[in-house]
Protein backbone atom coordinates (compact mmCIF):
# COMPACT_ATOMS: atom_id res chain seq x y z
CA UNK A 1 0.00 0.00 0.00
CA UNK A 2 2.84 2.39 -0.29
CA UNK A 3 2.31 5.20 -1.72
CA UNK A 4 -1.54 5.05 -0.60
CA UNK A 5 -2.81 8.72 -0.66
CA UNK A 6 -5.94 10.28 1.64
CA UNK A 7 -7.80 13.04 0.90
CA UNK A 8 -10.96 14.57 2.69
CA UNK A 9 -14.02 15.84 1.11
CA UNK A 10 -12.69 18.85 1.10
CA UNK A 11 -9.95 18.29 -0.76
CA UNK A 12 -7.01 18.73 1.42
CA UNK A 13 -4.38 16.09 1.18
CA UNK A 14 -3.93 14.62 4.77
CA UNK A 15 -0.53 13.01 5.18
CA UNK A 16 1.02 14.20 8.83
CA UNK A 17 -0.06 12.18 12.29
CA UNK A 18 0.47 14.14 15.67
CA UNK A 19 0.37 11.06 18.09
CA UNK A 20 0.61 11.39 21.50
CA UNK A 21 2.38 8.97 23.52
CA UNK A 22 1.75 10.57 26.85
CA UNK A 23 -0.63 12.79 28.78
CA UNK A 24 1.86 13.34 31.92
CA UNK A 25 4.06 16.13 32.01
CA UNK A 26 6.93 17.58 34.26
CA UNK A 27 5.47 21.22 33.10
CA UNK A 28 2.29 23.01 34.44
CA UNK A 29 2.40 25.56 31.50
CA UNK A 30 -0.70 28.07 32.31
CA UNK A 31 -1.57 27.85 28.81
CA UNK A 32 -1.94 24.61 28.77
CA UNK A 33 -3.03 23.03 32.00
CA UNK A 34 -4.73 24.36 35.53
CA UNK A 35 -1.62 24.90 38.40
CA UNK A 36 -3.16 21.36 39.53
CA UNK A 37 -2.74 19.36 36.64
CA UNK A 38 -5.21 17.84 34.81
CA UNK A 39 -7.19 14.53 35.48
CA UNK A 40 -4.55 12.05 33.92
CA UNK A 41 -6.12 9.23 32.24
CA UNK A 42 -5.82 5.71 34.34
CA UNK A 43 -2.99 3.70 33.25
CA UNK A 44 -4.86 0.84 31.56
CA UNK A 45 -6.20 3.18 29.30
CA UNK A 46 -3.23 4.42 27.86
CA UNK A 47 -2.64 2.67 24.53
CA UNK A 48 0.51 0.12 24.67
CA UNK A 49 3.37 0.91 22.43
CA UNK A 50 2.27 -2.44 20.14
CA UNK A 51 -1.28 -0.19 19.56
CA UNK A 52 0.40 2.89 18.99
CA UNK A 53 2.98 1.18 16.43
CA UNK A 54 -0.03 -0.61 15.20
CA UNK A 55 -1.97 2.66 14.33
CA UNK A 56 0.86 4.83 13.19
CA UNK A 57 2.11 1.69 10.64
CA UNK A 58 -1.65 1.30 9.59
CA UNK A 59 -1.90 5.18 8.74
CA UNK A 60 1.48 5.12 6.98
CA UNK A 61 -0.39 2.35 4.94
CA UNK A 62 -2.39 4.85 4.53
CA UNK A 63 -0.61 8.16 3.29
CA UNK A 64 0.56 9.43 6.33
CA UNK A 65 3.75 10.37 5.49
CA UNK A 66 4.85 12.53 8.70
CA UNK A 67 4.16 11.54 12.32
CA UNK A 68 4.87 14.18 14.90
CA UNK A 69 5.37 12.38 18.69
CA UNK A 70 3.75 14.53 21.36
CA UNK A 71 2.04 14.69 24.76
CA UNK A 72 2.36 15.42 26.99
CA UNK A 73 5.94 15.68 27.46
CA UNK A 74 6.97 12.62 25.50
CA UNK A 75 10.17 11.99 26.06
CA UNK A 76 9.06 11.13 29.98
CA UNK A 77 7.02 7.86 28.88
CA UNK A 78 9.69 5.12 29.86
CA UNK A 79 11.56 3.17 26.97
CA UNK A 80 10.22 6.12 24.16
CA UNK A 81 13.35 5.58 22.47
CA UNK A 82 12.69 2.43 21.77
CA UNK A 83 9.04 2.98 20.26
CA UNK A 84 10.94 5.96 18.19
CA UNK A 85 12.96 3.54 16.45
CA UNK A 86 10.76 1.21 15.80
CA UNK A 87 8.47 4.34 14.00
CA UNK A 88 11.52 5.32 12.14
CA UNK A 89 11.24 1.94 10.27
CA UNK A 90 7.73 2.31 9.10
CA UNK A 91 8.49 1.57 5.75
CA UNK A 92 6.75 4.99 3.60
CA UNK A 93 7.52 6.92 6.89
CA UNK A 94 9.45 10.04 5.26
CA UNK A 95 9.36 12.22 8.42
CA UNK A 96 9.50 11.04 12.21
CA UNK A 97 9.95 14.58 14.02
CA UNK A 98 9.14 15.10 18.14
CA UNK A 99 7.97 17.82 20.26
CA UNK A 100 9.32 18.48 23.68
CA UNK A 101 9.67 20.57 26.39
CA UNK A 102 13.55 20.36 26.49
CA UNK A 103 13.38 19.75 30.07
CA UNK A 104 14.92 15.78 29.54
CA UNK A 105 16.98 16.77 25.94
CA UNK A 106 20.51 16.78 27.55
CA UNK A 107 20.01 13.73 28.70
CA UNK A 108 18.41 12.03 25.46
CA UNK A 109 19.25 14.09 22.64
CA UNK A 110 21.77 11.59 21.17
CA UNK A 111 20.03 8.62 21.72
CA UNK A 112 16.88 10.36 20.17
CA UNK A 113 19.00 11.14 16.93
CA UNK A 114 19.99 6.98 17.09
CA UNK A 115 16.52 6.38 17.39
CA UNK A 116 15.78 7.78 13.95
CA UNK A 117 14.03 11.66 15.28
CA UNK A 118 15.13 13.74 12.33
CA UNK A 119 13.94 16.80 13.96
CA UNK A 120 12.69 18.35 17.54
CA UNK A 121 10.45 20.95 18.14
CA UNK A 122 11.31 22.50 21.64
CA UNK A 123 9.02 24.84 23.22
CA UNK A 124 10.49 27.90 25.54
CA UNK A 125 8.19 30.66 25.94
CA UNK A 126 10.66 32.98 27.72
CA UNK A 127 15.03 33.71 27.94
CA UNK A 128 14.09 35.22 31.30
CA UNK A 129 14.56 32.38 33.71
CA UNK A 130 11.95 34.17 36.36
CA UNK A 131 9.30 34.74 33.87
CA UNK A 132 9.94 30.75 32.73
CA UNK A 133 9.38 29.90 35.54
CA UNK A 134 6.18 31.86 35.98
CA UNK A 135 5.12 30.26 32.85
CA UNK A 136 5.61 27.13 33.44
CA UNK A 137 5.17 27.12 36.82
CA UNK A 138 8.08 24.83 37.87
CA UNK A 139 10.56 24.84 34.80
CA UNK A 140 14.17 25.56 35.36
CA UNK A 141 15.05 27.66 31.84
CA UNK A 142 19.43 26.30 32.41
CA UNK A 143 17.64 22.92 31.79
CA UNK A 144 16.23 23.85 28.51
CA UNK A 145 18.98 25.77 27.47
CA UNK A 146 20.90 23.30 28.01
CA UNK A 147 18.75 20.69 26.36
CA UNK A 148 18.84 23.18 23.23
CA UNK A 149 22.82 22.55 23.41
CA UNK A 150 22.52 19.01 23.75
CA UNK A 151 20.15 18.70 20.29
CA UNK A 152 22.41 20.97 18.49
CA UNK A 153 25.40 19.00 19.26
CA UNK A 154 23.51 15.74 18.55
CA UNK A 155 23.52 17.89 15.21
CA UNK A 156 19.70 17.99 15.20
CA UNK A 157 18.57 21.50 13.70
CA UNK A 158 17.01 23.64 16.12
CA UNK A 159 13.47 24.93 15.65
CA UNK A 160 11.87 26.64 19.12
CA UNK A 161 8.45 27.29 19.59
CA UNK A 162 6.91 30.46 21.48
CA UNK A 163 3.78 30.82 22.72
CA UNK A 164 2.78 34.24 22.66
CA UNK A 165 0.88 35.85 25.58
CA UNK A 166 0.16 39.43 25.77
CA UNK A 167 1.05 41.03 29.35
CA UNK A 168 3.27 37.76 29.54
CA UNK A 169 6.20 37.39 27.67
CA UNK A 170 4.89 39.61 24.54
CA UNK A 171 7.72 41.92 25.08
CA UNK A 172 9.96 39.18 24.59
CA UNK A 173 9.55 38.18 20.99
CA UNK A 174 12.13 40.85 19.25
CA UNK A 175 14.38 38.62 21.66
CA UNK A 176 13.50 35.69 20.32
CA UNK A 177 13.62 36.90 17.03
CA UNK A 178 17.11 38.00 17.21
CA UNK A 179 17.81 34.33 18.30
CA UNK A 180 18.04 34.22 14.53
CA UNK A 181 20.50 36.67 13.71
CA UNK A 182 23.75 34.21 14.41
CA UNK A 183 22.35 31.15 14.49
CA UNK A 184 20.77 28.56 12.04
CA UNK A 185 18.00 28.64 14.21
CA UNK A 186 14.22 28.54 13.55
CA UNK A 187 12.06 30.30 15.24
CA UNK A 188 8.56 29.96 15.21
CA UNK A 189 5.64 32.24 17.07
CA UNK A 190 2.15 30.70 18.23
CA UNK A 191 -0.89 32.90 18.90
CA UNK A 192 -1.83 31.71 21.99
CA UNK A 193 -5.07 29.44 21.46
CA UNK A 194 -7.72 29.27 23.83
CA UNK A 195 -7.25 25.91 25.96
CA UNK A 196 -9.85 26.54 29.02
CA UNK A 197 -6.91 27.08 31.97
CA UNK A 198 -6.63 31.11 31.13
CA UNK A 199 -8.14 33.39 33.25
CA UNK A 200 -10.37 35.95 32.03
CA UNK A 201 -11.49 36.49 28.57
CA UNK A 202 -9.18 34.46 26.31
CA UNK A 203 -8.92 37.18 23.60
CA UNK A 204 -7.32 39.22 25.73
CA UNK A 205 -4.30 37.17 25.36
CA UNK A 206 -3.89 36.80 21.69
CA UNK A 207 -1.25 39.00 20.33
CA UNK A 208 -2.07 38.38 16.40
CA UNK A 209 0.41 37.77 14.25
CA UNK A 210 0.48 40.63 12.18
CA UNK A 211 1.20 42.41 15.24
CA UNK A 212 4.12 40.32 16.25
CA UNK A 213 5.67 40.48 13.01
CA UNK A 214 5.70 44.35 13.05
CA UNK A 215 6.95 44.63 16.18
CA UNK A 216 10.00 42.36 14.98
CA UNK A 217 10.26 44.33 11.74
CA UNK A 218 10.54 47.52 13.19
CA UNK A 219 14.06 46.53 14.41
CA UNK A 220 14.85 43.72 12.20
CA UNK A 221 13.41 43.96 8.45
CA UNK A 222 12.83 40.85 7.06
CA UNK A 223 12.02 38.95 3.69
CA UNK A 224 8.91 36.00 3.23
CA UNK A 225 10.61 33.37 2.57
CA UNK A 226 8.72 30.02 -0.07
CA UNK A 227 6.50 27.23 1.80
CA UNK A 228 7.79 23.71 1.97
CA UNK A 229 6.64 20.62 0.88
CA UNK A 230 5.06 18.85 4.64
CA UNK A 231 5.81 21.94 5.95
CA UNK A 232 3.39 22.72 8.91
CA UNK A 233 0.71 25.97 8.87
CA UNK A 234 3.91 28.21 9.86
CA UNK A 235 4.63 31.40 7.17
CA UNK A 236 8.28 31.85 7.36
CA UNK A 237 10.95 35.23 6.78
CA UNK A 238 14.29 35.64 7.16
CA UNK A 239 15.52 38.97 8.94
CA UNK A 240 18.01 40.56 6.42
CA UNK A 241 21.22 38.79 6.91
CA UNK A 242 20.43 35.93 9.76
CA UNK A 243 21.50 32.94 10.06
CA UNK A 244 18.32 31.10 10.82
CA UNK A 245 14.33 31.86 9.87
CA UNK A 246 11.28 32.81 11.90
CA UNK A 247 7.73 31.82 11.36
CA UNK A 248 4.58 32.57 12.78
CA UNK A 249 1.50 30.17 13.37
CA UNK A 250 -1.66 32.01 13.33
CA UNK A 251 -4.73 29.50 14.58
CA UNK A 252 -6.68 32.52 15.48
CA UNK A 253 -6.05 35.66 13.49
CA UNK A 254 -5.35 33.82 9.97
CA UNK A 255 -7.47 30.50 9.21
CA UNK A 256 -5.21 27.96 8.09
CA UNK A 257 -8.33 25.35 7.45
CA UNK A 258 -7.62 25.22 3.77
CA UNK A 259 -3.97 23.92 3.88
CA UNK A 260 -4.60 21.75 7.26
CA UNK A 261 -2.63 17.96 6.49
CA UNK A 262 -3.10 16.38 9.92
CA UNK A 263 -5.01 14.45 11.78
CA UNK A 264 -4.21 13.90 15.63
CA UNK A 265 -4.41 10.86 17.82
CA UNK A 266 -4.45 10.96 22.15
CA UNK A 267 -2.33 8.76 24.22
CA UNK A 268 -5.76 6.84 24.76
CA UNK A 269 -6.44 6.27 21.37
CA UNK A 270 -9.18 9.33 20.53
CA UNK A 271 -8.76 10.41 16.77
CA UNK A 272 -9.36 13.75 15.66
CA UNK A 273 -9.59 15.47 12.64
CA UNK A 274 -9.35 18.59 14.25
CA UNK A 275 -7.71 20.50 17.14
CA UNK A 276 -10.84 22.33 17.91
CA UNK A 277 -13.04 19.47 17.31
CA UNK A 278 -14.86 18.15 20.35
CA UNK A 279 -15.42 14.89 18.00
CA UNK A 280 -13.23 12.46 18.42
CA UNK A 281 -13.45 8.99 18.17
CA UNK A 282 -12.22 6.18 20.19
CA UNK A 283 -9.57 3.65 18.58
CA UNK A 284 -9.35 1.70 21.32
CA UNK A 285 -12.04 -0.84 21.16
CA UNK A 286 -10.75 -1.34 17.66
CA UNK A 287 -7.15 -2.02 18.49
CA UNK A 288 -8.40 -3.97 21.41
CA UNK A 289 -11.25 -6.43 19.58
CA UNK A 290 -11.06 -5.52 16.29
CA UNK A 291 -7.91 -5.37 14.61
CA UNK A 292 -6.21 -3.94 12.01
CA UNK A 293 -8.94 -3.88 9.44
CA UNK A 294 -11.35 -1.53 11.55
CA UNK A 295 -9.01 0.30 12.63
CA UNK A 296 -8.01 1.17 8.82
CA UNK A 297 -11.77 2.03 8.31
CA UNK A 298 -11.62 4.33 11.59
CA UNK A 299 -8.83 6.19 10.38
CA UNK A 300 -10.63 7.18 6.93
CA UNK A 301 -13.79 7.96 8.38
CA UNK A 302 -11.30 10.38 11.13
CA UNK A 303 -10.34 12.16 7.31
CA UNK A 304 -13.45 11.71 5.41
CA UNK A 305 -15.16 13.67 8.20
CA UNK A 306 -12.23 16.25 9.16
CA UNK A 307 -13.82 19.46 9.61
CA UNK A 308 -13.45 22.00 6.83
CA UNK A 309 -12.23 24.74 9.23
CA UNK A 310 -11.93 25.30 12.92
CA UNK A 311 -15.09 27.10 14.47
CA UNK A 312 -12.99 29.10 16.99
CA UNK A 313 -14.45 32.30 18.45
CA UNK A 314 -18.15 31.05 16.82
CA UNK A 315 -19.06 28.70 19.86
CA UNK A 316 -16.95 30.34 22.78
CA UNK A 317 -14.56 27.43 23.13
CA UNK A 318 -13.05 29.43 25.91
CA UNK A 319 -15.35 28.25 28.31
CA UNK A 320 -14.52 24.76 27.48
CA UNK A 321 -11.24 22.87 28.21
CA UNK A 322 -9.61 21.57 25.05
CA UNK A 323 -7.03 19.66 26.68
CA UNK A 324 -4.05 20.51 24.99
CA UNK A 325 -1.78 18.44 27.12
CA UNK A 326 -4.08 15.47 26.10
CA UNK A 327 -4.09 15.88 22.79
CA UNK A 328 -0.59 17.19 22.43
CA UNK A 329 -0.75 20.67 20.72
N1 LIG B 1 5.16 18.98 26.23
C1 LIG B 1 5.58 19.19 24.90
C2 LIG B 1 5.86 20.64 24.64
O1 LIG B 1 5.44 21.48 25.43
O2 LIG B 1 6.50 20.93 23.63
C3 LIG B 1 4.64 18.64 23.85
C4 LIG B 1 3.15 18.82 24.08
S1 LIG B 1 2.58 20.49 24.00
C5 LIG B 1 0.85 20.28 24.33
C6 LIG B 1 2.67 20.78 22.27
C7 LIG B 1 2.67 22.23 21.85
O3 LIG B 1 1.42 22.81 22.15
C8 LIG B 1 3.72 23.07 22.56
O4 LIG B 1 4.53 23.74 21.59
C9 LIG B 1 2.91 24.06 23.33
O5 LIG B 1 3.56 25.29 23.43
C10 LIG B 1 1.63 24.14 22.50
N2 LIG B 1 0.49 24.65 23.25
C11 LIG B 1 -0.05 24.16 24.38
N3 LIG B 1 -1.08 24.92 24.80
C12 LIG B 1 -1.20 25.93 23.90
C13 LIG B 1 -2.06 27.05 23.77
N4 LIG B 1 -3.02 27.29 24.66
N5 LIG B 1 -1.91 27.87 22.72
C14 LIG B 1 -0.92 27.63 21.80
N6 LIG B 1 -0.09 26.60 21.85
C15 LIG B 1 -0.20 25.75 22.90
FE1 LIG C 1 3.53 20.18 29.48
FE2 LIG C 1 3.91 20.87 26.96
FE3 LIG C 1 1.59 21.43 28.19
FE4 LIG C 1 3.77 22.74 28.92
S1 LIG C 1 2.80 22.80 26.88
S2 LIG C 1 2.28 21.78 30.30
S3 LIG C 1 5.31 21.23 28.66
S4 LIG C 1 2.35 19.43 27.71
Amino acid sequence: MIGAMMIDAHGRKINYLRLSVTDRCNLRCRYCMPADGVRLVPHGEILTYEELFLIARTAVALGIEKIRVTGGEPLLRKEVLGFLSRLAGIPGLRQLVLTTNGLLLEEMAESLKSAGVQRLNISIDSLDPRNFQRITRRGDLSRVLAGIDAAERAGFPIKLNMVVMRGVNDHEVVDFAALTLNKAYTVRFIEFMPSGTEEGDWRSHVVPGQEILDRIGKKHPFDEMDRRELAGPAKDYRIRGAAGTIGVITPISGHFCGDCNRIRITASGMARGCLFSREEMDLKPLLREDGAPGLEKALLGIVRFKPDKHRLGEDDPGKRPLGMSRVGG
